[in-house]
């Protein structure tokens, strides 16, 4: 795995792209507010997009070409991901219903700064293990974030998501990481979720990372939709997704993604 080198920011930068977090929290928390059974993923889609374009914001996930050229280009604002599927679900006509989870990963571009984050929340009341699910891997995020300061390394962000993961006996998804972000979506290094105290980059002030636990309560194998963006846990067990955009300083671990 590419552990890739960092592009540091500089206080700046970071103040900048804590702005585009800013209208990403705020985009996500209107659509967290909407979520119910009965609205449709695409409805989600169509206020985030809304409210990043009226907060001076472009969606950046919006016409992300796919790797295969024969699948078409990303059309949504936001990544929709329900149930089994873990990221990249394509918001359309599909109403939630009660007890589902729904992963909402989103990307803002203000003046040419990149935010990512991702959310998974509850459809109505939901079940134990959907709820402990949710709760541990928003604890890996947590646990995550604390590990990300100067002088650390990259691999100690993928141990603690991954000793508590695994602790919980739940699996981490490897197909998938967290990456650098800045003026791009993803810049080096990637961000396992999973790895070794001490490996990989050395992370100095300035390094800004989009971490991304994603969690399943069975198997680590993913399958893809036939439209060639979703993915979903090859047993049909339940996945679950945070992200926050953080920039390590010399104060410590900065989340860039949120309101305030
Ligand atoms: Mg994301
Ligand atoms: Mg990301």
């Amino acid at each position: 795995m590419n552990s890739g080198t960092i592009k540091p920011k500089t206080a700046e930068q970071i103040e900048a792209m804590a702005a585009s977090g800013r209208v990403l929290a705020g985009a996500l928390n209107e659509i967290e507010a909407t979520v119910k059974p009965g609205v449709t993923t695409g409805e989600l889609n169509e206020i985030a997009e809304s409210y990043i374009r009226d907060h001076g914001g472009i969606p950046s996930f919006l016409g992300v070409p796919a790797a295969d050229p024969g699948v078409k280009p990303f059309p949504g604002a936001i990544c929709a991901s329900v149930n089994d599927a873990i990221v990249h679900g394509i918001p359309g006509s599909a109403e939630l219903q009660e007890g589902d989870i729904i992963g909402l990963d989103c990307g803002v571009i203000l003046d040419g700064w990149h935010s990512d984050s991702a959310r998974t929340l509850a459809v109505g009341e939901i079940g134990p293990d959907a709820s402990r699910l949710l709760d541990v891997t928003r604890a890996a995020l947590d646990e995550a974030i604390c590990a990300s300061v100067a002088g650390g390394h990259i691999g100690d962000i993928g141990a603690a998501v991954q000793k508590l993961v695994e602790d919980a006996g739940l699996t981490i998804v490897r197909r998938f990481v967290g990456h650098g972000i800045g003026r791009t979506m993803h810049e080096s290094p990637q961000v396992p979720n999973f790895g070794r105290p001490g490996g990989g980059s050395v992370l100095v002030a300035g390094t800004t990372l989009a971490i991304e636990p994603m969690v399943n309560i069975g198997s680590a194998g993913v399958v893809f939709d036939n439209d060639g963006w979703t993915a979903r846990t090859d047993d049909g067990s339940l996945s679950a997704h945070f992200e926050h955009t953080v920039a390590v300083t010399d104060a410590g671990p900065r989340v860039l993604t949120e309101v305030a």
